[in-house]
């Protein structure tokens, strides 16, 4: 199939001022936009034409694995935030279980990747993956996703990763999209 870039599920500047409108139109008209141009012209004529975009992440390697997997994971990120609140959110009882464990293991990731919520047989847990990795590799169940490659956030931020993700987290985290996510087995530990 051919796959095509998602709409964003809001406005461009609705995530300000943590994330601009600038950044925005940039991360995903360009950048998204730019790994699922890319995934249409390797898989052309392949047989992995006729997969879905999950199918291609679990199984293909190199640039397709690499542009599969970044189309998969902005598409995750994008529905992963919504509008930004005034104050940080503890209503999701997610938000206070994981919030500062998210800060704490974005702090640690060295270079590019991305911040996961996931699911590890019916355990909920924080991992991070390097480059264009996704859990579904090694069997976990993506709940929620930050990217924390710099071009998530230089703009706005420049170095200070820290302060994105700390706004990130406080103030766009869409917690009841992670809870959608959770599988039926999951163990609800207080
Ligand atoms: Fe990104």
């Amino acid at each position: 199939m051919t796959f095509r870039l998602p709409d964003l599920p809001y406005e461009a500047h609705a995530l300000e001022p943590v994330i601009s409108s600038a950044t925005l139109k940039l991360h995903h008209g360009a950048h998204h936009r730019g790994y699922v141009d890319k995934l249409n012209r390797l898989i052309k004529g392949t047989e992995l034409e006729r997969c879905t975009l999950d199918e291609i992440v679990r199984r293909s390697s190199g640039a397709i694995f690499n542009n599969a997997a970044q189309a998969w994971n902005h598409a995750f990120f994008w529905n992963s935030l919504r509008p930004a609140r005034e104050a940080a959110d503890h209503q999701s009882s997610l938000a206070a279980r994981f919030s500062a464990e998210l800060k704490s293991v974005a702090a640690g990731v060295f270079g590019s990747g991305w911040v996961w919520l996931v699911e590890d047989s019916g355990t909920l847990g924080v991992a991070a993956t390097a480059n264009a990795d996704n859990p579904l590799r090694r069997g976990l169940r993506p709940l929620l996703v930050i990217d924390v490659w710099e071009h998530a956030y230089y703009l706005d931020h420049q170095n200070r990763r820290d302060e994105y993700v700390a706004g990130v987290v406080d103030r766009l985290l869409n917690w009841e999209f992670a809870e959608s996510n959770v599988s039926g087995k999951a163990v609800h530990a207080a």
